[in-house]
């Protein structure tokens, strides 16, 4: 028997949320981001699951790329850290990666490796987030070394945009603009748009956009429910209720008493806690569904439990179901009870927690 600790991770969803991609986007084309283990809902699964709808699929590294070419993945693959060793272009060559090259250093690997069959690549320009790519001002130097080597393979310039999420003007226009001023005239393919930006700034979708978080069910965007935006959630994250008891008015419950009892409660211990990825930093009051009932946490949470007060439910039993995350409470009410966010949720869910695909 199995611990009943779980995430399901529907693969029809990611399609819907993949088709609410090309409706905003429409001439784009889509790079699925699956970096992160595809934000924790399973590289292979969700590549092979979009495989015939997407046009290329974003992983940050040369591990990830290589486990998707193993398991068939043909479209083309984009490391968005760009090579971390000289060895990893002839690697990432004879695998037919893209490369994303971001700093001197990975052009220079390159240059070295003197290539004599294509490779794709993307070169970065930092448009404003100062965390990779070429300042704006040496990006023509840097293309023109880059071209070269590629031989006529796919080229494409991108950004990444620091602040798309924000409600505000978001500094996505600050960031066009910069792009737009040192490679805009220069008839290269472009990629900007993330998932905020495809719902905000269709400006922006140029040839690729790049959505991740909106592909797995999150809103990207800080003031709208991902369902107002008509994105389905792809995994509800579970648990069974393992233990109830009686508590008296007055006690505690949990690591350092947290929570105390104004009341005689009936407190239900859960099987999930930080080791399976629910956020250690919950405050009492955080809703849990039992049984289709949002119920609060009482008490803080452990490596392997939490603990909620159902006193008002007393249906609730040792079995009954507990959603942490899914259709509600949604992963981004959830983390903004934590003060975290539903990516940081979603990309940290340990392997402990088994995945089953419906
Ligand atoms: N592009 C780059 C370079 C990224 O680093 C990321 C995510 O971190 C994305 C696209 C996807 O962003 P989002 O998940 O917000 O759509």
């Amino acid at each position: 028997m199995a611990r009943p600790t779980l995430a399901r991770v529907f693969p029809q969803n990611i399609r819907h949320n993949l088709g609410l991609v090309r409706d905003k986007a429409t001439a784009a084309r889509v790079m699925a981001c699956v970096k992160a283990d595809a934000y924790g809902h399973g590289l292979v699964t969700v590549s092979q699951a979009l495989h015939d709808v997407a046009d290329g699929f974003a992983v940050a590294c040369i591990e990830e790329a290589l486990i998707l070419r193993k398991h068939d993945i043909t479209k083309p693959i984009l490391m968005l850290e760009g090579p971390q060793s000289a060895d990893e272009i002839a690697e990432a060559s004879s695998q037919n990666l893209t490369l994303c090259i971001n700093e001197w250093h990975q052009l220079e690997w390159l240059e070295q490796a003197g290539l004599n069959s294509p490779l794709s690549c993307w070169l970065k320009v930092d448009t404003g987030m100062h965390r990779l790519g070429f300042a704006p001002d040496v990006t023509a130097e840097a293309i023109e070394r880059l071209l070269p080597q590629i031989k006529h393979s796919e080229f494409v310039v991108c950004t990444h945009f620091s602040s798309a999420d924000l409600p505000e003007d978001n500094g996505i226009s600050k960031q066009l603009d910069v792009f737009d001023r040192s490679v805009g005239e220069q008839g290269y393919a472009q990629s900007t748009a993330n998932s905020a930006a495809i719902f905000r700034a269709p400006e922006s979708h140029r040839d690729w956009v790049r959505p991740g978080y909106m592909l797995y069910g999150g809103s990207p965007i800080a003031e709208s429910t991902a369902d107002d935006l008509g994105l389905k959630p792809a995994m509800e994250f579970s648990a069974q209720v393992i233990s109830i008891r009686e508590v008296p008015t007055g006690e505690r419950v949990g690591y350092c008493g947290r929570w105390q009892a104004q009341r005689p409660s009936r407190i239900a211990t859960i099987a999930a806690g930080y080791g399976d990825g629910y956020p250690r930093h919950a405050p009492d009051g955080t809703p849990v569904f039992i049984d289709g009932a949002s119920l609060p946490l009482a008490g803080r949470v452990s490596m392997d439990m939490i603990t909620v007060d159902v006193t008002e439910h007393p249906g609730v039993k040792i079995g009954s179901k507990a959603v942490l995350w899914g259709d509600v409470p949604a992963v981004d009410a959830l983390a903004d009870h934590a003060d975290s966010i539903g990516y940081e949720l979603l990309a940290g869910m340990p392997k402990r927690v088994p995945r089953i695909v419906e």
